[in-house]
């Protein structure tokens, strides 16, 4: 479990408030009656993010939330998602609400949601790199070619997988694409990487895990590619290209998100009304 102190719900009762949203027109007006709300409420609404910001709020959909995550790098400021007509696992809070929710976060009638998040660190001969998501990170092939990785997992060597690519999702991201290729619907409360294959092969000529794998937080994984290949990186949807690469090392990273959520939050819940 995550450690205690990210549950922490101190009054929220002044400050900078970032505002973050999605270019939908409805987005753009709810983000000027927020801006109202927030002043008459005490807070000062902003649009960069600065040490003293001591909420974000983004309104759009879960895309539109994890994009506002990789624009501010993953920041440990408390941020809560307003939905305009989304899937929105992420997003808590709908546009009627908003002045009960500036006056709980006065009061501190709220709680935070700790997200992991992953990584990717790939070694190839332009450097090294680093990449983060909170929903995934994954590897496939730049064409539709199927990719031959050599996958470890801690020190062990433990396939060589052939198919169209490894995805490594946190907790937060099992609902997603991992959920599409048939992994496993994770509880955020716990702290598993899994590793989803994507189509792999399991023929005489090649051999791959057909189903997930749970990893506990501390475990990496590697994937070294053959020589030469060009694949793919995608974290949360956002695609990097990279060439030569020696090997990629998939973990936790991190940076852990703190997402507001109302009081009554419940996972479960949020699965039953948004997947089933
Ligand atoms: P998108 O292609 O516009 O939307 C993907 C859908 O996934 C949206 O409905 C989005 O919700 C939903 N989603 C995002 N994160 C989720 C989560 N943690 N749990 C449940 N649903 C979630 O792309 P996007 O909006 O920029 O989101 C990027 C994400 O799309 C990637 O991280 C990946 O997981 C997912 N994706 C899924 C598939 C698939 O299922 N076959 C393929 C590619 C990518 P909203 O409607 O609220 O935005």
């Amino acid at each position: 479990m995550i450690a205690e102190k990210y549950y922490r719900t101190d009054p929220i009762l002044t400050g900078k408030v970032m505002v973050y949203s999605n270019e939908v027109p409805w987005s753009l007006e709810i983000r000027h009656v927020l801006e109202e709300k927030l002043v008459a409420h005490g807070f000062c609404p902003v649009h960069e993010l600065t040490p003293d910001v001591v909420l974000i709020m983004v309104i759009g959909g879960d895309g539109t939330l994890l994009s506002s995550l990789h624009y501010m790098s993953f920041p440990e400021t408390p941020i809560v998602g307003i939905n305009t007509g989304h899937l929105g696992f992420f997003q808590d809070l709908s546009p009627d609400q908003l002045d009960e929710f500036l006056e709980r976060i006065k009061l501190g009638k709220y709680s935070i949601q700790p997200m992991r998040t992953v990584k990717a660190q790939v070694d190839c001969a332009a450097g090294e790199f680093t990449h983060t998501g909170l929903n995934e990170v994954l590897i496939k092939s730049r064409e539709s070619r199927i990719v031959h990785l050599d996958l470890f997992i801690g020190d062990s060597f433990i396939e060589r997988f052939s198919g169209d690519g490894i995805l490594a999702a946190s907790p937060a991201g099992s609902t997603a694409y991992n959920y599409a290729l048939g992994g496993s619907i994770c509880d955020p409360r716990l702290e598993l990487m899994q590793l989803t294959p994507m189509a792999p092969m399991s023929t005489a000529a090649f051999r791959s895990f057909t189903s997930s794998v749970l990893l506990p937080a501390g475990l990496s994984v590697v994937v070294r590619p053959e020589e030469g290949s060009k694949l793919v990186l995608a974290m949360d949807g956002l695609e990097r290209i990279h060439e030569d690469i020696r090997q990629i090392r998939m973990e936790f990273a991190p940076q852990i998100v703190r997402l507001v959520r109302l009081d009554g939050y419940d996972f479960w819940n949020t699965v039953k009304r948004k997947l089933l």
